[in-house]
């Protein structure tokens, strides 16, 4: 899953790109409403992560636009604890939930792995694919009935193959996955992990399209 992060503040900005980076998700960080528009016009994403108070405006004018232009985008704001009238009109304006300030990162990794949960295409929480079964809401993955351990950049191109099981998925969207706007992408990085991937889960389980992408088998 793919997030953008809308926080002016640095220290809370870093902190939360790295943990959810650490998560196996991509992260976008912006740091005003104007980047936060352009992030949306040209990217979609799973969750984006809103702080009230920006430099160039304020949060909820944001996601008001956002949701008269029909994007349903999951959005979690962030408060401060005195902001509750903030949080209702947050949630009467479009928001999906929210999170108080300052909130431990383990309470951040709770909601981001429930969100990635209802933003997988599939009701079956188990995904089996030969050999494998992958679950992505608990980001749990084994084969032949033996645990396999992934990191989180493997993970992040696992995820986005199961999501699309049965489509050829183009390089260019797993490298959106992996990696930050701005971050330096070497050009073989998805061959890679994909490699990486084989090596742990058979060289059967994602199929190269020639200059097309990368598959896993559907159902
Ligand atoms: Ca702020």
């Amino acid at each position: 899953m793919r997030v953008l992060l809308v926080e002016d503040d640095h220290v809370l900005g870093s902190a939360i790109q790295a943990h959810i980076d650490h998560q196996g998700h991509g992260v976008d960080w912006v740091q005003r409403l104007d980047d936060a528009t352009e992030a949306c016009a040209t990217q979609s994403y799973g969750l984006i992560l809103l702080d009230l108070g920006l430099p160039d405006g304020r949060g909820l004018d944001f996601l008001k636009v956002l949701r008269a232009d029909g994007d349903d985008t999951p959005v979690m704001i962030t408060t401060a604890q005195d902001q509750i009238d903030i949080r209702i009109e947050g949630l009467n304006a479009g928001a999906d939930d929210y999170l108080i300030k300052p909130f431990d990162l383990g309470e951040l990794s709770a909601r981001l792995a429930a969100v990635a949960r209802r933003y997988s295409t599939s009701s079956d929480p188990q995904t089996r694919i030969g050999d494998v079964v992958v679950d992505l809401g608990r980001r749990h993955i084994s084969q032949a009935g033996r645990d396999v351990i992934l990191t989180s950049r493997e993970w992040a191109v696992v995820d986005t193959l199961v999501r699309n099981r049965g489509a050829i998925v183009p390089k260019s969207t797993i490298e959106d996955c992996l990696y930050a706007f701005g971050a330096e992408i070497e050009s073989n990085a998805v061959e890679v992990f994909v490699s990486r991937i084989r090596k742990k889960l058979g060289r059967s389980f994602v199929t190269t399209s020639r200059g097309l992408g990368y598959s896993v088998a559907g159902k």
